[in-house]
């Protein structure tokens, strides 16, 4: 007997992570993507432990070590100046949640699970080709695919809508809007010999200011910073093209004026900014619909002031594979996915909606929080997040 068929719609993180996830569960995969290059935007990503557990069970996780970084913690700090609020210790990530907790280069990950979709001969990956509709009954799915001028059609079991913020196979499902969400985020790298030594600690450094705030981290070996800045902007996202655009400095300059200067002086060493809106969505009703699943920020978009957007759409790609192969129908093994997934994905998004209120509080509800974040300190801040980045053995474990 042929083995059954998945057709992933984009090579994103979400889509190569489930393509490898299913092979594994002995699916055969056939990934078409949009993008006539892949290729990452932005430097930087947090990868919580939650998401490298899936990573090492792909053998992911071997390939992208030596270009990783393990933060030794999480420092946050006020803006105004630099006093260190709390300071959440990573050191034993492994011990305490299951797997390490990892700062890598977009570039560095996306090229390991290329490599490892090369090496799997179930997969099938096709550049330059959009999914551009669908139909599905009870005993596949045809799917429509237009190649430069050509159009071709697929069939299979099922289709995975991976296609992103802007998903096609999402829109199909069920149309809702993308708002923009007020907060536009800034993205630079700075070689690491243009920042004072002590900006470049092997840590993860959060800054809090009224209505903004700045992360930065070492990547590849401490020679770079990936730097972000995210500022609550009034801002007019071309709807058309809801994507990345060259950012001003002088607006950073005149936005962190009155920051500490070890946080100017980083922001000024940045080359050039990239600038994105911050796109929302409410939470789903539903993740699936009779042989279609949405996974990552098709399914579930996300403010990343929780930097979780890539590791959900990891886990969801682990999840999907190990309901897939308990062998049930399709549909059974869709909704059994929803079941587990929708609870978790939608506690994540709200919390990265909450967060970006305290983040960005001002004036006396700032002081509140900077007070109770030093009476908490950094090891009962850290428990916070237990939830979220504990390892779970198998899927359907709370
Ligand atoms: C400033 C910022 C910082 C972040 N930091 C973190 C972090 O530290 N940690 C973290 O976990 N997450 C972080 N995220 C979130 C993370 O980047 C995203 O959630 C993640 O990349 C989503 O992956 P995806 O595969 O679901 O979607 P995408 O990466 O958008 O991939 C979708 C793919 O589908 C393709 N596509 C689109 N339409 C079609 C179609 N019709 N047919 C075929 N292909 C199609 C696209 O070309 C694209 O390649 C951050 C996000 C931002 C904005």
């Amino acid at each position: 007997m042929s083995p059954p068929h998945a057709v992933i719609a984009g090579a994103g993180i979400g889509g190569l992570c489930s393509a490898l996830c299913l092979a594994r569960a002995g699916w055969r995969v056939s990934l078409y993507e949009k993008a006539k290059i892949l290729e990452e935007s932005g430097a930087g990503l947090q990868l919580s432990p939650n998401a490298c557990a899936v990573l090492r069970k792909l053998g992911v996780l071997e390939r992208l070590t030596p270009f990783a970084l393990a933060p030794q913690a999480i420092r946050i700090r006020r803006a105004r100046d630099g006093a260190t609020l709390a300071l959440m210790p990573l050191n034993d990530a492994e011990a305490r949640w299951g797997a390490p907790y990892l700062v890598v280069h977009r570039a560095d990950l996306q090229r390991a699970l290329l490599d490892a979709v090369a090496h799997e001969g179930r997969i099938s990956l096709q550049t330059d080709a959009a999914v551009t509709g669908f139909a599905y009954g009870s005993d596949g799915v045809a799917v429509a695919i237009s190649r430069g001028a050509s159009r071709l059609e697929a069939t299979g079991d099922c289709l995975i809508g991976a296609d992103g913020l802007r998903s096609f196979v999402r829109q199909k499902l069920s149309p809702d809007d993308l708002n923009f969400s007020g907060r536009t985020a800034w993205r630079a790298v700075v070689e690491a010999d243009r920042v004072p030594a002590a900006m470049r600690s092997e840590e993860t450094t959060l800054w809090l200011g009224r209505k903004a705030h700045l992360v930065h981290y070492p990547l590849r070996q401490g020679t770079i910073i990936n730097v972000v800045a995210i500022v609550d902007e009034d801002f007019q996202p071309d709807t058309d093209n809801f994507w990345s655009s060259h950012g001003a400095s002088k607006f950073l300059e005149a936005r962190f004026s009155r920051w500490d200067k070890s946080a100017r002086d980083l922001l000024s060493a940045a080359p050039e900014w990239r600038k994105w809106p911050l796109a929302d969505r409410a939470p789903a009703a539903r993740l699936v619909s009779g042989r279609v699943a949405l996974l990552g920020d098709a399914a579930h978009p996300m403010l990343p002031f929780l930097a979780q957007g890539a590791a959900q759409a990891i886990e969801d790609a682990g999840v999907l594979a190990e309901v897939l192969a308990r062998g049930q129908d399709v549909e059974a093994s869709f909704r059994a996915y929803q079941e587990i997934r929708l609870p978790r994905v939608t506690r994540v998004q709200k919390e990265s909606r909450r967060q970006a209120v305290i983040y960005h509080l001002g004036g006396p509800a700032a002081f509140l929080r900077d007070a109770a974040m030093r009476a908490l300190g950094g090891e009962t801040m850290l428990a916070r997040y237990d939830w979220l980045y504990r390892v779970r053995e198998s899927p359907g474990q709370k």
